[in-house]
């Protein structure tokens, strides 16, 4: 596969950004090799500069649950931008959003929308601490929550005995003033939970989670987990935060929140709420969200929040997502099941004799997938429990199917996202190129180095 204008690009773009990009893993640091820039989409394709041609597992890392430039979302955001982008006033788009959201969630009474998932969360932090009038945030290891300085916080060395259980931050520039503030515990813990909660409980403003975590590979938890987190948030009256910037109207229209019937004080959205413009959102309770100004003292603002072209494109996005009654969410689990049947019958076996094995892990359109050796217990619920040499066989089967036009997340902790632009026959294809891959892979966990 020839790709002599991105390479060309490459070069330009390391003396233009940071790395040459404009957000980290973009620039394949995981998987080695040069990005790949691309020009166009449409359907489950994305074409690149050299006019290569690739089905689209990334979907924009989950914005895109629709497939590129789909034509409804097209039609809304010529429509919208002809009418003006933005006014930096109330309009009306903002307003059909919100209703149209409203009308489908029975948790959601209030929304406050903002220009990413890392805003939205930002916000519901400020909020929780605002109203409990406490500092401290719980949030849990490999979860990610966007970038804001109280949450890139990771474990002390010392906190799996809560002896000293102060996390430290994890990039340079994040003051120890500020993630002395957070909690970094383990997912799939309960005792750790609870003993937190006893000890700290008084001081604990709110817990953030992503309910289904998919920021460091696919950590399914198990729902007592969550349903135990909103009880101990509760009894303590801390607020529990549903992260679903992923999950929302990804698992189902209601999100883990709807589909589940587990219902936290507050919830952030981003990624499909804008269809692929940069939207979030934080919504919950009224008696929460009208703490915000200038309904209450908590500030927070955006000179394009709520502006008419995103509004416009996330409400065509989730109109089509809420036809017939959720139709695409029923032919998504479609191929969901699809590619776990061709998993299963097609990759599975290709391990007999190995020292490794990949399995596939699924939750509704994510998947993900998970390497370990023979005989270990899966699911992996913990990121400490994702085997280290994932990386090494991932970069392998990540260039494998690049190069026959197939392209996944750039790194083995990030998941893959189904829309409903693709077919069967996308699905098959996947795993007849990932069939071929993992047979030209050494059988020897040691040949990878
Ligand atoms: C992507 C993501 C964020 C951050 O959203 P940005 O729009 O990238 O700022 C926050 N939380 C979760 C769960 C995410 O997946």
């Amino acid at each position: 596969m020839q790709r002599r204008q991105s390479e060309k690009l490459w070069q330009k773009a390391i003396t233009l950004f940071p790395g040459g990009v404009n957000s980290p893993v973009r620039a394949f640091r995981a998987v080695g090799g040069t990005p790949i820039f691309m020009v166009r989409g449409k359907g489950c394709f994305m074409y690149d500069a050299d006019g290569n041609r690739y089905l689209d597992f990334l979907s924009a890392w989950g914005p895109l649950i629709l497939g590129h430039a789909h034509p409804r979302v097209v039609r809304a955001a010529k429509k919208a931008l002809r009418l003006g982008a933005t006014f930096g006033t109330s309009n009306l788009a903002e307003v059909e959003l919100a209703e149209f959201i409203r009308a489908r969630l029975s948790f959601v009474e209030r929304i406050r929308f903002v220009n990413s998932g890392t805003e939205a969360v930002m916000t519901t932090l400020r909020l929780a601490r605002a109203i409990t009038q406490r500092p401290l945030v719980v949030k849990f290891e490999g979860c990610y929550h966007g970038h804001s300085d109280a949450l890139l916080a990771r474990a002390g060395s010392g906190l799996l005995t809560l002896s000293g259980n102060i996390a430290e931050a994890s990039s340079p520039g994040v003051p120890q003033d500020i993630v002395r503030n957070t909690l970094v515990l383990p997912l799939d813990d309960s005792a750790i939970l609870q003993e937190t909660f006893a000890k700290y409980g008084e001081s604990i403003a709110c817990a953030i989670i992503e309910p289904v975590p998919a920021n460091s590979g696919l950590l399914l938890q198990r729902r007592e987990f969550l349903s135990e987190l909103l009880s101990l948030c509760r009894r303590v009256g801390a607020l529990a935060i549903f992260d679903e910037v992923i999950s929302g109207f990804r698992l189902s229209f209601g999100g883990y929140a709807g589909r589940e019937g587990l219902f936290p004080d507050l919830l952030t959205y981003g990624k499909i709420v804008g269809g692929g413009l940069p939207v979030g959102a934080v919504a919950g309770r009224a008696e929460f969200l009208d703490r915000l100004a200038p309904q209450g003292p908590v500030y927070q603002a955006g000179t394009l929040s709520g502006n008419p072209l995103a509004m416009a494109t996330g409400l065509a996005t989730l109109k089509e997502l809420d036809r017939e009654n959720g139709a695409l969410y029923r032919y998504l689990q479609k191929l969901a099941q699809i590619l776990q049947e061709g998993f299963r019958q097609e990759i599975t076996p290709l391990f007999a004799g190995r020292e490794w094995v990949m399995s596939l892990v699924q939750e509704a359109s994510l998947f993900w997938f998970s390497f370990h050796r023979h005989g270990e217990s899966i699911p992996v619920r913990r990121i400490d429990r994702v085997a280290d040499f994932s990386a090494a066989i991932y970069r392998r089967i990540f260039h494998q199917l690049l190069d026959s036009g197939i392209y996944l997340a750039p790194s083995a902790f990030e998941v893959g996202f189904l829309n409903t632009a693709m077919a069967t026959r996308h699905i098959v294809f996947l795993i007849d190129r990932l069939k071929k891959a993992i047979a030209a892979l050494p059988t020897r966990l040691q040949d990878f180095a």
